[in-house]
């Protein structure tokens, strides 16, 4: 087995109440042995290196950016560009951005920082929401970067690089009106056991604190064909997993004549042979129906797990937010996955200290986690954000309460998650191993409902296998076991 694919099992047990905000991509990895490759994987391999030039590409951000950076990276490799490890030996260094909270945004412009005085000869490339957000300013703030490009403009990437290959100094892609959506030739795979497939862009939402809207464009989805195509070359090569994604991934509507909706897909990726777990992120709850719920229950391929945000536990707060349902109206479609036959694991973002959130609508986000009993949440400060509604509001919460706030919130949903685990002690489950970690003889995985397990073994060899793993114990994010069979 390839080193590559020793993950150490700590870096799963991350906070899961935190996410990450800037991942490097790897090289490009090669496919599983045993695996059968298909021709756009050959097709990258064979680009890879042709024009002696090479590229860098740092990712910060959300899944829909991991993915994204994959889809450049192919288009970058498919023009025979090669990918390499450090920001120092390429000639074209890229930062696929989030500016979804001031944080992240200020990372990405201490990244361009460091090559004040070091990017001579390099072309350095800003792409994502920061990117659309600043626009030319970028090039005001860090005038050595040469390419300033938005999501909604990435299928210009090619004209655009050309551009800057025949010497063009600064070239943008800032258009964000548009119907198209990113489609590319060749995708890299930098995940090797569940795969990425991007079905809706953009959002149509205006929630009052986001600025997805502003930087990502309006909602389009992709034709169930070019989606199902997709899914089937993903198990032709040999993927069992499959992720699909948008900002809302449940508003998907096909654009060709089946005029499909979300669960009509769901249920056919499901269907495509080879494929043994398909996952969907994000859901908004406005668009999270009682048949997703039943596709959930009566489809095995379908995982178990829904994250659904729900933002606060105050129907004012809700409103004031623009996010279009109710405490009421939300807990109720908990109560369906409560219901289902299935147990379904459900997880969850909450923002706390949204303007004139008073101590009231806290405890009603306090009493919700309660209720709702997720498995997870991502729990953060409310950050004030350009183009966003909520920019101006008035009754700004002090960052301190919110601080304060923040850390009672997670100290209860570590609570309610070490009493839930707990209960699953005992338990079997089938879990897709993921990592391993040679050092201390532990395996790690995930179950359908995306819990984290790791366990031991006295088999060798098990990496993208699904194994059965009786939990011998638990902790606030992860169970631990050993395999039965
Ligand atoms: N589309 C998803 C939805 O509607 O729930 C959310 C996508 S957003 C990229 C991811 C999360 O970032 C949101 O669910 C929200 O909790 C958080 N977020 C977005 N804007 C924020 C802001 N201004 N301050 C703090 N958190 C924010
Ligand atoms: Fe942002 Fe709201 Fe759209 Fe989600 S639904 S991406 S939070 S505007």
């Amino acid at each position: 087995m390839n080193k590559q694919f020793d993950i150490g099992v700590e870096s799963l047990n991350g906070d899961t109440v935190a996410q990450p905000e800037s991942r490097q991509a790897p090289l490009p990895l090669p496919l599983r042995g045993g695996l059968r490759n298909n021709s756009r994987e050959q097709a990258a391999d064979a680009g890879a290196g042709a024009t002696g030039k090479s590229f860098f590409i740092e990712t910060f951000g959300c899944q829909m950016n991991d993915h994204d950076s994959e889809k450049v990276a192919g288009v970058l490799q498919g023009r025979g560009y090669r990918a390499v490890g450090t920001p120092s030996q390429a000639d074209l260094v890229l930062y696929n951005t989030c500016s979804i909270r001031e944080k992240a945004a200020q990372k990405v412009f201490a990244r361009l920082g460091d090559w004040k005085t070091l990017a001579d000869g390099k072309i350095i490339g800003v792409l994502g929401c920061l990117a659309q957000q600043e626009g030319e300013e970028i090039f005001e703030r860090a005038p050595w970067v040469s390419l300033v490009c938005g999501s909604a403009s990435y299928r210009k990437l090619p004209d655009l690089i050309d551009q800057l290959e025949s010497g063009g100094r600064r070239v943008t892609g800032l258009d964000l009106d548009t119907d198209e959506t990113f489609e590319t030739d060749i995708t890299r795979r930098d995940r090797l056991l569940s795969a990425y497939i991007t079905i809706i862009e953009g959002c149509d939402y205006s929630c009052a604190y986001c600025v997805v809207p502003h930087t990502r464009g309006p909602e389009r989805s992709r034709p169930s064909e070019a989606v199902l195509a997709e899914a089937r070359r993903l198990a032709d090569v040999g993927y069992t997993e499959i992720q699909l994604l948008g900002q809302t991934v449940n508003s998907y509507r096909d654009p060709g004549p089946r005029g499909w909706r979300f669960v009509d897909l769901l249920r056919a990726v499901a269907d495509v042979p080879g494929i043994r777990r398909v996952r969907f992120t994000t859901s908004h709850p406005n668009d999270f129906t009682r048949e997703i719920v039943e596709a959930i229950e009566t489809v095995p391929a379908l995982c178990n797990h829904v994250h659904l945000p729900v933002q606060s536990g105050s129907s004012r707060v809700l409103q004031a937010m623009r996010r279009t349902y109710t405490r009421e109206e939300y807990l109720e479609k908990i109560g369906w996955m409560r219901e289902a036959s299935r147990d379904i694991s459900i997880t969850s973002d909450i923002i706390i200290g949204f303007p004139g959130e008073t101590a009231e609508d806290f405890e009603g986000s306090l009493s919700l986690l309660d209720a709702a009993q997720y498995d997870a949440i991502f729990s953060f400060k409310y950050s004030p954000r350009p183009n966003t509604s909520a920019k101006d509001m008035p009754d700004a919460i002090p960052e301190e309460e919110k601080s304060r706030r923040l850390a009672i919130l997670n100290e209860r949903q570590r609570q309610i998650q070490t009493a839930r685990y707990e209960k699953l002690v005992g338990s079997t489950f089938e879990v897709h191993t993921d990592a391993h970690h040679p050092a201390r003889g532990v395996w790690g995985g995930r179950t359908s409902c995306n819990r984290l397990v790791n366990f031991s073994t006295t088999r060798e060899s098990l990496l993208g296998q699904y194994v059965q793993v009786k939990i011998s114990r638990a902790s606030a994010n992860a169970l631990f076991g050993e395999q039965v069979e």
